[in-house]
């Protein structure tokens, strides 16, 4: 067994292990995904523990969400504190927390209003129906969305119609209508799928899911205008790159344009449940009844994603991420060199390094094995997304057995 060092081991019970594994009734789970044969047990800022009490250090943190890293303090006082006041009055009142975090994201950027939901995906069908509304009250019923090849929006009916996977496109036939596809980063050809029933153009600045592709700048500068020139709504799904994941809080503070529309997740709860729908007061057309949804804003979620986000906000923080990307970038580059991969990309600490020769899941399998976890998006890349108060001694541990990894490939 494999243990890094930095964190003290877990002390196991005496108990016979084998006896107490909460392996053996996996089987009641719905199997959606190939999970390894290992169940986590414990997690404490950059490491997870599993059932054996072996060490992991995480660099895929719950897929992008733990912003803090496991477990961290402040969301524990927070829920705490949170828990002992009021968890849920229901999303027909008004609650402190609600409020509070509502202001805090519009304070820190263009937008003015909030609808709080509960995941990336559902923020998404929120931000989809809302571009819809305003389609039917301001520019006669158009409701078409363009979105783009190889995005990921989320997996509900209407944001997998919206994805641009291959793979989702034979899926769950009939789809929702009214999404057309455009390639990426390709403004011609974008414009060219425009027509009258376009409502908005919906993207992610950094492909996450699709192997960590950035917009390039002039592209999303080209898409602001297209939407100005043809009356159209510009959403961002920030669901990943939200929440100073890239460096900047929102990713688009770094490309110098003004959405519509935003939508965020993942980090914004730190690792809890919470997503948000962002626009501004023009575009803010729902009717009473129009969306809604029971956990949707309670004061539970919205402690702790307060917490994170002033966390997120405090001196120097912003600027760790910023630093740490590029120092892990740099490493990975060098290990690049040294192994003959390929290219290192990405921003702030959403970073994807690509494989060459060597198949990503097995570096991935094999990492694990050696007490590291990664992430494949595809065949033949990695990706890193931290916890974003990284410090240089995870970066150093990281590339250390990930380069132990490719040798023993
Ligand atoms: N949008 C983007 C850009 C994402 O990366 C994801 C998840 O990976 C989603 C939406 C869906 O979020 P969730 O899984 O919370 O529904």
């Amino acid at each position: 067994m494999t243990y890094l060092t930095g964190v003290a081991p877990i002390q196991l019970s005496d108990q016979d292990t084998s006896v107490n594994n909460p392996l053996t009734d996996k089987d009641f789970v719905m199997p959606i995904a190939p999970r390894p044969e290992l169940c986590f047990t414990q997690g404490k800022g950059h490491y997870l523990f599993d059932q054996n009490g072996k060490q992991y250090l995480d660099m895929v943190q719950g897929w992008a969400v733990n912003t803090l890293g496991h477990s961290p303090d402040l969301i524990q006082q927070a829920l705490i504190e949170q828990s002992q006041q009021l968890i849920n009055p229901g999303p027909g009142f008004f609650n402190q927390p609600m409020i509070e975090l509502a202001k805090t994201l519009c304070a820190n950027s263009n937008f003015d209003q909030v609808f709080f939901a509960n995941s990336g995906a559902e923020a998404n069908e929120g931000a989809i129906k809302l571009a819809r509304k305003w389609g039917q009250n301001h520019k006669q019923g158009a409701f078409k969305i363009i979105t783009f090849e190889q995005s990921f929006h989320g997996r509900t009916l209407a944001t997998m119609s919206a994805t641009g996977k291959a793979t989702f496109a034979p899926l769950f036939e009939p789809k929702v209508s009214g999404f057309s596809k455009a390639p990426y980063n390709d403004l011609a050809a974008t414009e060219a799928v425009i027509d009258q029933h376009t409502v908005a153009i919906m993207l992610e600045l950094v492909q996450g899911e699709a192997g960590v592709i950035p917009a390039d700048s002039d592209f999303v500068k080209g898409l602001e205008t297209l939407c100005k020139k043809h009356n159209l709504l510009l959403i961002i799904d920030e669901v990943q790159t939200g929440i100073g994941r890239t460096g900047n809080l929102f990713a688009y503070q770094g490309l110098d344009i003004q959405p519509d529309i935003m939508t965020l997740g993942k980090g914004l709860g730190g690792g809890v449940p919470i997503s948000a729908l962002l626009t501004k007061v023009e575009h803010s057309c729902f009717e009473y009844g129009d969306q809604g949804g029971t956990y949707n804003g309670n004061p539970l979620m919205c402690s702790v994603s307060q917490a994170v986000v002033n966390k997120v906000l405090e001196q120097g923080f912003l600027a760790n991420v910023e630093q740490m990307g590029q120092l892990l970038s740099q490493k990975l580059s060098e290990l690049s060199q040294q192994y003959s991969l390929g290219s290192v990309r990405g921003k702030g600490l959403l970073i994807a390094l690509d494989t060459a020769e060597l198949s990503a899941p097995e570096l991935v399998d094999q990492a694990r094995e050696l007490g590291l976890l990664l992430n494949a998006p595809n065949e033949r890349t990695l990706r890193f997304m931290p916890a974003l108060n990284l410090s240089e001694k995870e970066i150093n541990e990281c590339c250390a057995v990930l380069a132990k990894t490719i040798e023993s490939l």
